[in-house]
């Protein structure tokens, strides 16, 4: 497998589209929302053949997935465009990670996963926005999770590197992801999940984050194998304070 340093230009924009679409888009979804639920009550009261009934709910379900899918991605966008820079304080990173593992303890346990975490014993601090690195961390986690559908192992390790560095790997024992596809992971709105289940946003917005931290994230993967993301912090950042994105 070959590690892919990915360099993303289109990403500086999303923040600024971010906020633009997702007002937009918030307002009309509720509507939509609210009147697919009610047409869906009402017609759950109505005299109609049972078949048609069936149908009608079926495509009314449908609606309401589909417009809770719409939800989430502007939830995401909204994030996106709030974040920024200014919450940075020193913080204990085996901490940060600990708190994103027991967040998702609940899911590796319904799939079968076995958690493996490699992190030193002692605080290792670094000058970052915990709250975006935990998010950052949960994001992985839970792709990693959903990359293995029958189980394995989900690995994070935390090492200090050059004396002024951090690296984490979140190591996954999943699908894997095609050569082909490996370029494109980090774009916004680029998933392969069926369904509605995936907005394709998590991935831009941990790009995001690993940037605001002036870190660096690569990916190395083999189908049938599994998936490596490394992303690499600086200890000491230079936050450049009157960059908004
Ligand atoms: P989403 O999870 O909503 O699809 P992401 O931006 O988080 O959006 O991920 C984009 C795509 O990258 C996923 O749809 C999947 O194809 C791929 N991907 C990300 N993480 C993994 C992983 N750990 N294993 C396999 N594929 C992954």
């Amino acid at each position: 497998a070959h590690a892919y340093m990915l360099q993303i230009e289109k990403m500086a924009s999303l923040g600024k589209l971010s906020a633009t679409v997702a007002h937009e888009l918030n307002n009309p979804l509720e509507g939509i929302l609210t009147y697919a639920k009610l047409l869906k009550r009402k017609l759950q009261n109505e005299k109609i053949n049972e078949d048609e009934k069936e149908e009608i709910l079926n495509e009314l379900s449908i609606i309401i997935d589909e417009t809770a899918r719409c939800g989430n991605i502007v939830k995401n966008l909204l994030l996106f465009s709030k974040q920024k820079v200014g919450e940075f304080k020193d913080e204990d990173i085996c901490q940060v990670i600990k708190r994103s593992v027991n967040l998702i303890s609940h899911h590796l346990q319904m799939n079968n996963i076995k958690l493996e975490l490699d992190i030193p014993e002692n605080p290792v601090f670094i000058f970052c926005d915990a709250q975006q690195i935990e998010q950052m961390l949960i994001a992985m986690e839970i792709n990693s999770i959903e990359a293995m559908p029958d189980g394995g192992t989900l690995k994070i390790e935390l090492k200090e590197i050059d004396s002024d560095k951090i690296q984490i790997k979140v190591i996954d024992t999943g699908v894997g992801i095609p050569e082909e596809i490996l370029p494109h992971i980090f774009e916004p709105f680029f998933t392969t999940k069926k369904e509605g289940k995936g907005t394709g946003l998590g991935l831009a917005v941990v790009y995001g984050i690993v940037e605001r931290h002036a870190g660096k994230i690569s990916v190395e993967s083999k189908v049938n194998h599994g998936t490596t993301f490394t992303v690499t912090l600086p200890k000491k950042p230079n936050i450049n304070y009157d960059e908004k994105i």
